[in-house]
């Protein structure tokens, strides 16, 4: 296994790092690296820069408008963006729902609605998750009933991320409440401004609301939305599902936190000297480094296995699992360096509207400890991600 790059690799890594250098202001990496909320605009503003750069839609095929990379251009990409503080492009329309339309999408709705998904014309959000529907998906109960040519859809998602931003949500809804739970499922698309919908804000802890629930009442939905067959959602929910999942170690996100950190540690005072020089403190970060090294590598290992055409198999359990661990234990060190200042953590931190004291840029790294805590939570909590890779462990023993 080969897990050197290539001189073409090396030159594209020079590519990217020149783009973001000339296209990427200072005062929008300024506010992800200090962990500020981004507004609909910022989004806005990076999503249309890559677009106009070809570097949007890097997993896409190229007759839809894709880069159509290889997996090693696209972890060399994610880890630059990355370190050079960009902002994270939202998944939702680009990474989950275009993957399903150009599989099982018909060839009006990929028409249709791959190239606003470019454009940015529309925002998608993911209605999946409900009040009693998270690990346990298949449990969902939104029911959608057919009448004439349209679904009268109604009941209720959760944990709807970044929702008050969208104009369109592509939902699970049960179709058939007679069949199996899986069975019964459909893929529906719909449009967040017809009569019947309703989002309401859920405030998280670190003061902000990325989240939100949607309600539906007698919501119509034409049936030219419903995205391949009638009660095959679940095959289409599970196929989102592993595109939601890559990257998921972070890599890049933990290289650029971990330099916060050693930049905070080294200005914040213990006892009179630089807090990195604490050996309890620095032992923690060496520890946190050495994990997150050898995790890149098996990352790598993982990648150069995909870029020969071997389909990704538990690993990708194993590096959910450990890449948010050292994920939360860098935001608890940033936390911890910063001490006392990190009180402030209101959202009127994070929005940068707080006239606090700040000489270590603490403002908002309690508000990104607090928040970091869902990583272990969305995309398959860790404690489904242990079991996934038990029962696979158990398997290949026997
Ligand atoms: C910040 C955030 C953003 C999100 N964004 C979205 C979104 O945009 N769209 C969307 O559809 N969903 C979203 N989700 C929902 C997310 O997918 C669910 O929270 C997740 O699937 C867990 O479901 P749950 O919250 O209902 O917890 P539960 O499934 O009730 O789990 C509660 C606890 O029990 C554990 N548990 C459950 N079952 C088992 C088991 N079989 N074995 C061992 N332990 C188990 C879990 O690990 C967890 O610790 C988001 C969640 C968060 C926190």
């Amino acid at each position: 296994m080969d897990l050197s790059f290539t001189a073409d690799d090396t030159a594209f890594r020079a590519e990217v790092k020149a783009f973001l250098a000339e296209k990427l202001p200072e005062t929008l990496s300024d506010k992800v690296r200090l962990n500020k909320g981004l507004s609909k605009d910022d989004h806005e503003f990076w999503h249309a820069e890559l677009n106009k750069r070809g570097w949007l839609a890097p997993n896409w095929p190229q007759r839809f408008g894709g880069a159509e990379w290889g997996v090693v251009q696209r972890h060399i990409f994610e880890e630059e963006c990355a370190m050079a503080y960009a902002p994270r492009v939202v998944p939702f329309g680009l990474a989950m729902l275009a993957p399903v339309l150009q599989n099982f999408g018909s060839e009006a709705q990929q028409d249709y609605w791959l190239p606003r998904i470019l454009s940015g014309e529309d925002w998608w959000c993911q209605g999946y998750s409900e009040p009693g529907a998270g690990s346990d998906l298949a449990a969902l109960k939104t029911r959608a009933v057919r009448d004439g040519d349209h679904y009268v859809v109604t009941g209720q998602k959760t944990w709807t991320t970044l929702g008050q931003h969208a104009n369109m949500i592509f939902c699970l809804v049960r179709t058939d409440p007679d069949a199996k739970k899986q069975e019964g499922i459909s893929f529906l698309l719909i449009d967040m401004n017809t009569p019947g919908v309703e989002v309401r804000p859920i405030t998280l802890i670190d003061g902000g609301a990325e989240v939100n629930e949607v309600w539906f009442t007698d919501v119509r939905v034409p049936v030219e939305n419903l995205v391949g067959e009638e009660n095959k959602g679940w095959t289409y929910a599970k196929y989102l599902l592993t595109h939601e999942r890559t990257n998921i170690a972070g890599v890049g996100f933990s290289r650029a936190g971990l330099d916060m950190v050693k930049r905070i540690s080294s200005r914040a005072l213990s006892g009179g000297r630089p807090l990195i020089e604490n050996p309890h403190f620095a032992a923690r970060v060496a520890q946190v480094e050495i994990d997150l090294m050898a995790m890149s590598t098996t990352n790598l290992r993982i990648v150069s296995k995909a870029a020969s055409g071997q389909a990704p198999g538990i690993e990708s359990s194993l590096l959910k699992i450990k890449g948010t661990q050292i994920r939360q234990e860098i935001t608890d060190l940033a936390r911890r360096a910063v001490g006392p200042l990190a009180m402030p953590f209101a959202s009127d931190a994070v929005d940068g509207n707080a006239p606090l004291p700040d000489p270590l840029d603490a403002g908002a790294v309690a508000a990104s400890y607090f928040n970091n805590r869902k990583l272990s939570i969305f995309g398959g909590s860790n404690e489904i991600q242990r079991e996934i890779y038990a029962k696979q462990m158990m398997r290949d023993a026997t």
